[in-house]
């Protein structure tokens, strides 16, 4: 059947607004308990257009999401690559940071902190942290980077390092919040339905 328009008359209903079509680019965060969040990433070597899309694209999903930092294996790629924002603010990007390869090489201090995770929706819950760090990485030409940091941007660059190490948030916790964010666990346990 033809519509109004190719039929030469004109419509009496106003058209609703075409859905946007869906974007090829758009990333999924795995949420707990994927199995992929357990991988952890490997090495990353090659440090070309691709690294840099793949990079730009985690920043995006961030953002999207709502978070401060993003890594990887939470999209499902499985290398040692986390992109971070403290703000969580798009118009701030002078808070980005690409770190591959991250290390810890020195660290000091240790204290509690709320911390959330996009992996596990819904829940916040109070984890024990080193206060000062510094850490070794690659930047997104393969260049050798050393930096320090301390309070929130240390406790965010440690959480997504765990997460290149297959580690979650929930495994750091004191018995107690774990008890207490255990009925909202087993929630995203009995949501997940294996791909
Ligand atoms: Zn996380």
């Amino acid at each position: 059947m033809l519509d109004a328009d190719e039929r030469g008359e004109e419509s009496t209903f106003p058209r609703p607004s075409p859905q946007p079509p869906p974007d090829p680019n758009r990333m999924e965060v795995l949420v707990y308990p994927h199995p992929v969040l357990r991988r952890g990433g490997k090495v990353v070597t090659q440090f070309d257009a691709d690294l840099q899309k793949l990079s730009a694209q985690m920043m995006e999903a961030m953002y999207e999401e709502g978070g401060v930092g993003l890594a990887a294996p939470q999209v499902g790629v499985e290398l040692k690559l986390l992109v971070l924002n403290p703000s969580g603010d798009p118009k701030e990007r002078s808070g980005e940071l690409t770190l591959l390869n991250p290390r810890i090489t020195r660290k000091k201090g240790r204290e509690f902190g709320e911390e959330g995770c996009l992996s596990f929706p819904g829940i916040q819950a109070e984890v024990e942290r080193w206060i000062d760090i510094t850490i070794t990485y690659q930047d997104l030409a393969g260049a050798e980077q050393a930096m320090k940091a301390e309070g929130w941007l240390a406790r965010i660059i440690q959480h997504e390092l765990d997460h290149l190490d297959g580690v979650v948030f929930v495994d750091r916790l004191t018995a107690g919040e774990k008890l207490r964010v255990k009925t909202k666990l087993l929630e995203l346990e009995e949501q997940f339905r294996p791909v």
